[in-house]
């Protein structure tokens, strides 16, 4: 449970000495209560304060590293819905191989999971992970391709098997990828933590109830060991969504750490094209709704792509807009005769109209000053897209020694900066283009290319 600021209070020296910065203790403790300040700015913070208020501001939801460099992260969420705050770890996609598999497929699958990338608002995506579940019966085998898929892939491996024979020999086998073995439960805990800690993974478990599972994660902690993922055990989409919120709701609310960790979730599918939609349905809601680890049947780009744009969109933080550099873009092979536009440094914005205007066929120079990240009327509103903010920075980059056209296209929401900025702009004329992006191509041929 969070502590107040009073509880916080009395276990400060109390002595209102003001090296933290604030009046008095009581003043500092509203603040720790409120994460606007840390205890070592309280250079006199006794044992206990730094035991008890460390543990109190542990995040509900442990953190989780996975991969050599300890890269990937998962968990340390602290709200249940993403316009509260912003949810930090987005859910890292893996990509199931059944040891059954062919050769040729399995070859396959790595290659394609190895160069996957998407683009998306300037942002290059790559697969997390990869899923390795042990079908057949031999052991051998699924060793050797865990082994194969680490050295191949070096992304950390989720290693799936009901056998932990198999499960620690493929442990050993990628040691060093800080992987997730899976799924431990009451029965093969002993084994498999034991294995857990040797070879640095981390550990999934999963119990045949919520009330096993909640006794299982506590022992696991008591025992010393606490890098976990959660396999709940749900049969049906609608009672995973059901345990998932109800767990993560109860480790946030009432900080209980037994279900204070990041989820795993293996969508099962029978890899044809029917399944698609159904798999996908599910990715999403894992997506939407705290999947931690969230491991699709398949490599299927066209369920990857919607997939990874979705969990662009959920885990960009929502007081945050992404931007891109304020700078002058060249749309094409521009000369310094191509035309100017100018639009905001909000992502979207941007990627919306470098791309209409590649759309047209023509080259061009955009203009990107800088706006924090808002879209036009925004920004316009905000006082950060006028007339004289333009033409500052139009000054401050050189734009007449960079170019020798002298026109410059404004969006149409904003016509009416161009008196202003035909003043902040000695030289130049200010064209009005088109409200809408999607209208910039009909604009263009009308009254650049006439
Ligand atoms: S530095 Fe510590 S003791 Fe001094 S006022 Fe701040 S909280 Fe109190």
């Amino acid at each position: 449970m969070a502590l107040t600021g009073l509880q916080i209070q009395k276990l400060l020296p109390k002595t209102n000495c003001k090296e933290c910065g604030s009046n008095t203790c009581l003043a500092f403790a509203m603040k720790l209560a409120a994460k606007k300040a840390d205890l070592s700015e309280c250079p006199y913070a006794s044992d206990e304060a730094k035991q008890v208020l460390g543990a109190a501001s542990e995040p509900p939801v442990k953190l989780i590293e996975l991969g050599p460099e300890q890269a990937l992260k998962l968990g340390a969420e602290t709200v249940l819905y993403r316009h509260e705050k912003t949810f930090v770890h987005q859910t890292a996609l893996a990509i199931n191989i059944n040891d059954t598999d062919s050769e040729e497929k399995i070859e396959q699958t790595l290659k394609d999971i190895s160069s996957y990338v998407l683009e998306r608002v300037g942002e290059f995506i790559r697969l997390d992970m990869v899923s390795i579940t042990n079908k057949g019966s031999d052991t051998a085998a699924f060793v050797a391709i865990a082994r194969k898929a680490w050295e191949t892939v070096k992304r950390p491996l989720i290693l799936r098997s009901s056998n932990p024979q198999a499960l620690i020999e493929a442990a050993i086998a990628v040691k060093g990828s800080r992987s997730v073995i899976a799924s431990a439960n009451p029965q093969t805990a002993d084994l498999l933590c034991a294995c857990a800690k040797e070879n640095n993974h981390v550990l999934a478990v999963t119990a045949s109830d919520m009330d096993e599972l909640v006794q299982f994660t506590a022992k696991l902690k008591s025992d010393g060991f606490n890098d976990l993922v959660l396999e709940l055990p749900s049969q049906s989409l609608s009672q995973r969504f059901q345990l998932r919120s109800l767990a993560r709701r109860t480790a946030l609310k009432d900080n209980y750490k037994p279900l204070g960790y990041p989820f795993i979730s293996f969508i099962e599918g029978s890899q044809i094209d029917d399944d698609l939609f159904d798999t996908t349905f599910d990715a999403v809601t894992e997506i939407c709704k705290y999947g931690g680890i969230c491991v699709l049947p398949s490599f299927e780009p066209a369920q990857l792509a919607p997939l990874m744009t979705l969990r662009l969109n959920i885990y960009t933080d929502p007081q945050k807009p992404i931007q891109v550099e304020p700078k002058l873009y060249a749309i094409g092979e521009p000369k310094p005769d191509s035309p100017v536009f100018v639009t905001t440094n909000f992502s979207l914005t941007y990627f919306i109209v470098s791309g209409e205007i590649e759309n047209s066929g023509i080259s061009a120079w955009l203009l990107v000053p800088e706006c924090e990240g808002m879209s036009v009327l925004t920004a316009w509103a905000a006082g950060k897209f006028s007339g004289a903010t333009i033409g500052k920075f139009a000054k401050d980059i050189q734009l007449d020694s960079l170019v020798t056209t002298r026109k410059i296209n404004i969006p149409g929401y904003v016509a009416q900066i161009s008196g202003e900025l035909e003043e902040s702009m000695p030289g130049w004329s200010v064209m009005v283009g088109p409200q809408d992006a999607s209208d910039l191509e009909s604009y263009i041929k009308a009254r650049i290319l006439k």
